[in-house]
């Protein structure tokens, strides 16, 4: 190739190739000009203190009352509460007044400190969206149990990706993204995703719920929405700082 025609070649490509970028940018809606400043803009949230609740939240408990609860197996609650904390008391887990479909949960919780029982009966509740789908509660710091049933676990359905426990009697956090299963026009039912951090720590990433209610789920079948339900398998468990999210503002 001659002197003359690779300088033509170069030309070419130093024309070409960033023309051709330009045009699959602006092809894939990438270009940022194309977004102006007067666009809708997202909300202004408050996120708060550390732990929220954000401006947006649903508070359900912050430590005054149960006020936003009703019991499961009376009308009232009858969980113990004093000092900003509420504690799992039988006979019955509590429910939340407010149903909801996709939302984020904040929630924080303690498992006892004097630490009795192995297995599924140490530290044992349960964080349920819609009612149905268990967020294990359990205290598993140097307790084995089988995996699909460990603290984090989607019950029955989905093992954590890591044990994130804390030691008992020391207070932890969920931070819980769910979206409902969904019936579309033939009425078949979509699978939602749970996506889990516990402490902080990823444990359940966009895992599919599809009506894995277990038998122990207090409601069972489809719904559009329901409430959130907190268990009690009969130890004393601590929670605080509840909070939801609704999203798509359902
Ligand atoms: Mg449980």
């Amino acid at each position: 190739m001659t002197q003359s025609r690779t300088s033509k070649l170069r030309i070419l490509c130093g024309v070409v190739v960033p023309l051709a970028a330009v045009l699959v940018i602006q092809q894939s809606g990438l270009v940022a000009a194309d977004a102006k400043k007067e666009d809708p803009q997202p909300a202004i949230v408050d996120a708060g203190p550390v732990g929220g609740p954000p401006s947006d939240a649903i508070v359900l408990f912050d430590g005054k009352d149960l006020s936003k609860f009703r019991g499961e197996k009376r009308a009232e609650p009858t969980w113990k509460h004093a000092n900003g904390v509420m504690e799992s008391t039988p006979p019955g887990g509590i429910f939340s007044k407010e149903e909801f479909a996709d939302c984020q949960v904040h929630l924080e919780f303690s498992t006892p400190s004097t630490v009795h029982g192995d297995g599924q009966g140490r530290g044992n509740s349960g964080v349920y969206l819609m009612g149905r789908y268990e967020i294990q509660v359990l205290d598993n710091y140097n307790n084995k149990t089988y995996p699909n049933g460990q603290c984090g676990a989607f019950y029955g359905n989905n093992p954590p990706l890591v044990n994130a426990c804390r030691k008992p009697g020391e207070w932890q956090t969920y931070d819980i993204i769910f979206h409902a299963p969904k019936k579309d026009a033939d009425g078949k039912i979509m699978a939602g995703s749970y996506t889990v951090l516990h402490n902080g720590v990823l444990i359940q990433d966009h895992i599919p719920v599809a009506g894995g209610h277990t038998a122990a789920s207090p409601l069972q079948g489809f719904a559009e929405k329901g409430p959130l339900y907190l268990q009690d398998h009969g130890n004393p468990v601590r929670f605080r700082n509840v909070w939801v999210r609704k999203l798509n503002g359902k």
